[in-house]
């Protein structure tokens, strides 16, 4: 509080100080001038030192003198400020009057300018009309008439006295709104810079306060800005002081270092926007950890650069989360394999013996189907849970995908019925495709499935097939429970599961629909979908076909 009065009283002692001495040097001009026109009286005229108006007016310059270098003007009343020029006004008649010869009435100009400069106009006229008055009652002692000697004093001083006034009043109201205005300005900037100087330093605590790191370099590349989740993360791995990034960083796959210009810093400072660029921080072998980086560009109000910023995020423990999700898909799927195979070998041998009944050979022919079925998805588990999980084998012949619909609708019929949905087909063409039969198959097999799965109770599902000039398209409707928008970028993601099918009973890896992507794509064609909330979904599937003259894609093909 104490240290508060004593600030905002410290510019009024200084504006007190500038009246005071703004009054004494305006005083001391008008004595300094006074006291040449009396030096000039004992010379040229010394007779008129004996005129008591003379001795009044000295005597009348030096009071107000010492009263406008003794007086604080500027802590008592402005108005009493008048009397200063009008005391003068009266002295410089005084001394005028000693010696009307040396026209000492021009001085008038003096204390009248003050009054126009420093007061308002009623006090200016009024300060002219004294001066007036002084000037033409200085005459009436005089018995001689009025002649053309006097028009000097008596009209052409009362009009420049009244020229000056009018306009040093003018002028000063002039400066005193300009400077008002000034005030006004300067008052608005000193606003706005503390309310820049509040939001900057609102914002650098907030940037302070979250945990992801944030670096901010201007239109220069000169980096003005790294909040603490950096400089504590850069501490962390002993990077050295001063330094913005860590100075090795490795590729997704942790081991290989980042060319100069693929790093995410350099990236962002060459005036790219990305988004989600892994970066491994530490060496392989020591402890690393993972940041996802997304940069954004900068600009001005004319659009042009102006800097950037880059987010650093730590996304370690789910990167690590991921891989061990994987390394625990792909023991199991691992551990599965090896009994599996050893079933098949088994069922085969038993297929071979010679006196199985034809019921028992067919139990063991669908034992024996199932198990193939089983281990190509725990093949396909494996591989997804690989990072080289991306590339299937397949083997291209030339196909009909009608048939391989209708067969993969025919054998979904029992699982429509234990789910109480009806599953129709609509294809009454042939589309000759170069394809892996067994991989489209599974295609058409997992939609079909999901389209089931994710049905309601006595939906429907409806398998199209169009062919087109060149493509042929496969269509799997549902009447199900449909796809949240947010969600469909993302279910064609490993592992990804949405929400209600997490909770619902429909039991699920997150890996069909990626697979099924991924075949799609091997084939030279694309899944998309489509979806609206409680009305159903449809998946499109597209393959292109095999011209007429023998096709495009060599047949028999294998490839990996
Ligand atoms: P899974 O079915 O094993 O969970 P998918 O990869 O086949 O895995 O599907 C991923 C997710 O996409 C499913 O978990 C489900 O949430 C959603 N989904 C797939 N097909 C449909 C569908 N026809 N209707 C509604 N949701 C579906």
């Amino acid at each position: 509080m104490g240290e508060g009065t004593s600030r905002s009283s410290l510019p009024r002692r200084r504006s007190r100080g500038r009246v005071a001495s703004a009054v004494l040097s305006t005083q001391l001009l008008i004595s300094a001038t006074v006291l040449v026109v009396i030096m000039a009286i004992v010379v040229f005229n010394p007779v008129a030192l004996t005129h008591p108006g003379l001795f009044f007016g000295l005597t009348l310059v030096f009071l107000v003198t010492g009263a406008a270098a003794l007086v604080p003007w500027g802590a008592i009343p402005r108005v009493w400020g008048i009397t200063l020029p009008i005391a003068n006004i009266l002295a410089i008649a005084l001394v005028r009057d000693s010696s009307p010869d040396l026209a000492a009435g021009v001085l008038l100009v003096f204390p009248v300018l003050w009054l126009a400069r420093s007061f308002d106009l009623r006090a200016t006229a009024s300060g002219v009309a004294l001066a007036v008055g002084l000037l033409w009652l200085s005459r009436v002692p005089d018995a001689t008439p009025v002649g053309f000697s006097d028009f000097g004093d008596m009209v052409l001083l009362p009009i420049t006295l009244a020229f000056v006034a009018t306009t040093g009043h003018m002028y000063s109201r002039r400066t005193r709104a300009q400077s008002a205005l000034l005030r006004q300005h300067s008052a608005f900037i000193e606003s706005a810079l503390d309310k820049a100087r509040r939001q900057e330093h609102l914002l650098v605590e907030v940037l302070d306060a979250v945990d992801f790191g944030v670096i901010a370099f201007d239109r220069a590349r000169t980096v003005t800005f790294v909040n603490r989740a950096q400089r504590r993360s850069l501490a962390d791995f002993g990077a050295p002081v001063g330094s913005v990034v860590h100075p090795v960083v490795f590729e997704a796959d942790r081991t290989t270092p980042f060319a100069a210009e693929a790093h995410p810093f350099a990236r962002a400072k060459a005036g790219q926007a990305f988004d989600n660029v892994v970066m491994w921080v530490g060496s392989p072998g020591q402890r690393q950890a993972a940041y996802q980086t997304s940069a954004r560009v900068i600009r001005d109000r004319q659009g042009a650069y102006d800097g950037g910023v880059l987010v650093v995020h730590d996304v370690t423990r789910e990167l690590e989360a991921v891989r061990a999700r994987d390394d625990l898909v792909g023991s199991v799927s691992h551990e599965l394999r090896s009994p599996l195979t050893s079933i098949m070998g088994y069922l085969d041998l038993a297929r071979d013996e010679d006196d199985l009944r034809d019921e028992t050979r067919h139990m063991i022919d669908v034992a024996y189907t199932n198990s193939e079925r089983l281990l190509a998805l725990v093949t396909d588990l494996l591989r997804a849970a690989s990072e080289s999980g991306r590339s299937l084998p397949m083997t291209f012949i030339r196909c009909d995908l009608a048939q391989i619909v209708a067969d993969s609708v025919e054998a979904h019929q029992v699982l429509a019925d234990e789910h109480d949905v009806e599953l129709r087909i609509d294809a009454s063409h042939t589309a000759v495709v170069s394809a892996d039969p067994m991989r489209l198959r599974q295609v058409v097999d997992n939609l079909i499935t999901n389209a089931i799965k994710y049905n309601r109770e006595w939906g429907e599902v409806v398998v199209r097939l169009r062919p087109d000039d060149s493509i042929v398209r496969v269509e799997i409707e549902d009447t199900g429970q449909g796809i949240p928008e947010e969600d469909l970028g993302r279910i064609f993601d490993r592992y990804y599961r949405t929400k209600s099918a997490r909770t619902s009973k429909a039991v699920g890896s997150g890996l069909g629909l990626a697979i099924t992507r991924e075949i799609v794509n091997r084939h030279g064609g694309d899944l998309s979908v489509s979806s609206e909330l409680g009305i159903g979904s449809v998946f499109t599937a597209t393959v292109p076909m095999v011209a007429v003259d023998g096709g495009a894609r060599p047949d028999d093909r294998t490839t990996t």
